[in-house]
């Protein structure tokens, strides 16, 4: 237990990675307080602590939010999530991107609270013109959700100058898996990620898996894509916001395996894992969709003695798989 009862604000924290957020924090000691509005998240993902229904958008509860509690360290992981869906309606995207979360800043800064663990994206890189992909790469989102990740980034920066606010961006590349005890997991709603998508062919809950193109430059012609596991990326928010509360220095990291595994390989894995038949179709290959994205995450190794706990393919899809099994019996 080394959280020593520190107060964690964790905004989202009904959401696929927040819940698993919530659950770590209470098993390290910390004293977690989850602000959600369920607009896209569920309720009985959160597992410990208080939780508090509340949107971003009001700023009168946010101002009660932080009068009524001092914490040490706000998380931040609730946005609208969906790529496709922030091209044809980038509006919901701006407003609940960026401005509600200059909001919670307003609120966090005005009452004193200059600690947060943003969650940023590998979509603020847009194109990649070298991989690994490391935190110095070009940044240049190709669509609007990339694009209110790299503005809040930049917000931040400016917010850090201006009022003091000290913050982590954390990058995460593809989350994937479920809790290892198997009693949190992935909800999307539409689901848009391949590994779910996957299981849910496999199980029954879903239609055949669309594979979008198989003349990329990866070796076996699908997209190569960089997996990594939520635990560990959970683990990471941890590591970094100590080190947070130890240097006062804002930074950005960062997350993924280090190693990409195809969409072929996906789904030959999750036909090893589950026994069953998943059927493929194939699709043209989609706007936007580069053959390679994986992360060089060194910085967060050296500098957070950081490194995946659950970095093999087959242990994420065998944890995303007991999760969709449990959604299958409810
Ligand atoms: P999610 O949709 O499962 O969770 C987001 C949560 O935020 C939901 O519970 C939702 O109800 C809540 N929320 C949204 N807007 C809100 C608002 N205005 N006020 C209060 N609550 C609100 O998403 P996720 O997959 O858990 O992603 C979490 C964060 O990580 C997001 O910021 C996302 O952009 C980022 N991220 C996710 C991935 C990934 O692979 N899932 C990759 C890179 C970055």
């Amino acid at each position: 237990m080394n959280g020593d009862g520190k107060k964690i604000l964790v905004v989202g924290g009904a959401g696929y990675i927040g819940s698993h957020m919530v659950k770590l924090l209470c098993l390290q000691g910390y004293d977690v307080v989850t602000v959600d509005s369920l607009v896209n998240g569920h309720r009985e993902a959160i597992t410990g602590g208080e939780f508090v229904q509340g949107d971003l958008e009001d700023r009168d509860f946010l101002a009660r939010l932080f009068a009524s509690h001092r914490f040490d360290c706000v998380m931040h992981f609730a946005s609208f999530i969906q790529v496709g869906e922030s091209v044809t309606d980038p509006a919901i995207y701006y407003r609940n991107n960026l401005i509600n979360t200059q909001n919670l800043l307003e609120a966090m800064t005005a009452s004193g609270t200059m600690n947060l663990i943003f969650s940023s994206s590998a979509a603020i890189f847009g194109e990649p013109e070298k991989t690994p992909i490391d935190e110095d790469h070009p940044k240049a989102p190709v669509n609007p959700y990339g694009r209110t990740k790299l503005m809040t980034e930049e917000i931040l920066a400016d917010f850090g100058h201006a009022y003091g606010l000290r913050s982590v961006s954390l990058r995460y590349f593809n989350a994937a898996g479920a809790d290892p005890e198997g009693e949190l997991g992935e909800r999307h709603d539409p689901e848009t990620h391949l590994i779910p998508l996957v299981l849910q062919a496999a199980s029954g809950r879903g239609p055949e898996v669309r594979v979008f193109g198989r003349d990329h430059a990866t070796p076996d012609g699908t997209c190569v894509r960089d997996y990594i596991h939520v635990n560990d990326l959970c683990r990471a928010h941890i590591l970094a916001m100590e080190k947070l509360w130890r240097s006062g220095e804002s930074r950005a990291y960062n997350l993924g395996n280090g190693s990409g595994f195809s969409v072929q390989e996906v789904i030959e894995t999750a036909r090893k894992v589950t026994g069953r038949d998943i059927r493929v179709v194939d699709a043209p290959r989609r706007d936007g969709d580069c053959a390679v994205l994986v992360a060089d995450s060194s910085r967060a190794g050296e500098e957070l003695s950081w490194s995946p706990e659950f970095p093999e393919l087959e242990t994420i899809i065998t944890h995303a798989w007991n999760f969709e099994k449990r959604m299958c019996s409810r």
